[in-house]
């Protein structure tokens, strides 16, 4: 069994005053990949921004650790030092900022600093992963780009960063089936250039083909109501739902 690097006990998160996770348990271990399903409105993103440490997500009970530090005790910037990192449903647009100034300086305040020539040739290497071109680099961050290249670009931050857990929100959505095939390769590079660990909420099974799946999670009403292996992705997609759904 692999070292636990984020353990979460019976975690309760309202916004203002709705209970959306109500005693919430989740343990991942070093380097492994775990997914969370769940119908709409489970609670899924909320686990991702709490965890993030988003402001509006209050922690009324239970306990994150990660690394064995209180998560709970660290500011958002303090999490992304820690090794935690996030991708977005709907990732912001920031004009006047290129998005090669906001991944350097991403790295550098994460203690990883790079002269232009080398960051350059790191990022090419990875944007060769992505089938991205490098004009991208001096684009403004995600303005004007389409779905498909926000979720590139996430994905890009992704292995220039270098964090140990990476929790993609529905990183596959409204994505054609080849940008879903170049996320899930950017992935697994991921997955093998640092053997971080992921938790990749999801509704398709696309972007988990290429990947190895140690555990899956349901959750629904802000719980954990089901788990098993990978096996239990393809019990979903043919049954739904339904039978988690009941209480
Ligand atoms: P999921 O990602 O599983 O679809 P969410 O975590 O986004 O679900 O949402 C869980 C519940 O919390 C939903 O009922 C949603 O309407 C509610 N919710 C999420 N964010 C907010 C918010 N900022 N303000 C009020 N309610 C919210
Ligand atoms: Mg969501």
């Amino acid at each position: 069994m692999s070292k636990q690097i984020l353990n979460i006990e019976k975690l309760c998160v309202s916004i203002g005053d709705k209970e959306i996770l109500k005693g919430l348990d989740l343990q991942i271990g070093e380097g492994e990949t775990h997914v969370i399903m769940g119908p709409n409105g489970a609670g899924k993103s909320t686990l991702g921004n709490t965890l993030m440490g988003k402001e509006e997500y209050e922690v009324t009970s239970g306990k994150i650790d990660f690394y064995g530090e209180d998560l709970l005790e660290m500011k958002t910037d303090e999490r992304a030092k820690k090794g935690l990192f996030m991708t977005f449903q709907n990732p912001i647009e920031v004009p006047g900022v290129r998005l090669s100034e906001f991944v350097r300086s991403s790295c550098e305040a994460l203690g990883n600093k790079m002269s232009l020539w080398n960051f350059k040739k790191a990022a090419a290497e990875q944007m060769k992963v992505l089938n991205m071109d490098t004009a991208y680099l001096d684009r403004e961050l995600n303005v004007g780009f389409s779905g498909g290249e926000k979720k590139k670009a996430e994905i890009f931050q992704l292995l220039m960063l270098k964090p140990k857990l990476a929790i993609l929100d529905e990183t596959d959505s409204g994505l054609d089936v080849d940008a879903v095939r170049t996320v899930s390769e950017g992935v697994k590079a991921y997955q093998e250039q640092t053997h971080g660990a992921l938790l990749i909420i999801t509704h398709s099974t696309k972007i988990l083909e290429s990947l190895d799946v140690d555990k899956v999670h349901v959750i629904y009403n802000g719980k954990v109501v089901a788990e098993g292996d990978a096996s239990l992705i393809d019990e979903i997609n043919e049954n739904g739902f339904e039978k988690y759904m009941k209480e």
